[in-house]
């Protein structure tokens, strides 16, 4: 089966190659512009890199953060311009640090406050927001936490993103509606009621 036929289309414009989980590689976005198709995140295996180095014209890749499930193809994969973060940079040893918002031709790169890792990235196009992990807990001795200050910042940035729908990595769902995501996190946030005084992180280990 050519890997290109597991692409699956959200507009005409944008779609993705689903994540996997042998070998374990995250979900890759691709939206196309005028000038060039913009490719979220380049996952790990033979055939995501195929599938990237199969789109045609100019490619531009933006990394959503350093876990090896992001990065790994990067050396496998061709393209003409990179965006990464920061602190990915420290990973990939490659590519333009974005540190701000930026706005590229029918493509928006901002970096999201998130509890997963440190410098992420989300890619809006349309009315699609490409997530990544960037949404996720972090795991810390075996538990699944939301530091509650970062998770409020997070949900704030959420809800000024101008789109319909958010793809979160590896889920089942990979789109889900804007609102159905937010209030998730509405909920998980509801929790910090119940933290015991001093503690800053909530728990989430119940909804994994
Ligand atoms: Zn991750």
């Amino acid at each position: 089966m050519d890997i290109t036929d597991k692409i699956v289309k959200l507009t005409d414009s944008i779609s993705y190659l689903p994540a996997t989980e042998e070998p374990f590689s995250c979900d890759i976005g691709f939206v196309k512009t005028d000038d060039c198709t913009w490719i979220f995140d380049v996952g790990v295996g033979e055939a995501a890199a195929q599938a990237i180095n199969a789109v045609e014209g100019k490619k531009k890749i933006v990394i959503s953060h350093f876990h090896p499930d992001h990065i790994t193809n990067l050396p496998l994969v061709s393209y003409d311009e990179l965006y990464v973060s920061k602190h990915t940079q420290k990973y990939t040893h490659c590519g333009t640090v974005l540190e701000t918002a930026t706005d590229f031709g029918g493509v928006r790169v901002l970096p999201i406050p998130s509890c997963h890792a440190k410098g992420c990235l989300v890619l809006l196009a349309g009315d699609y927001a490409f997530l990544g992990d960037g949404a996720f807990c972090q795991r810390k001795n075996g538990d699944f936490i939301y530091n509650v200050q970062v998770l409020a910042e997070m949900i704030r940035f959420l809800e000024s993103l101008d789109c319909k729908y958010f793809c979160l990595s590896h889920e089942q769902l990979f789109v889900q509606h804007k609102p159905a995501v937010l209030s998730v996190y509405y909920d998980i946030y509801e929790r910090r009621h119940k933290l015991e005084k001093g503690n800053q992180f909530i728990n989430v280990n119940d909804l994994i």
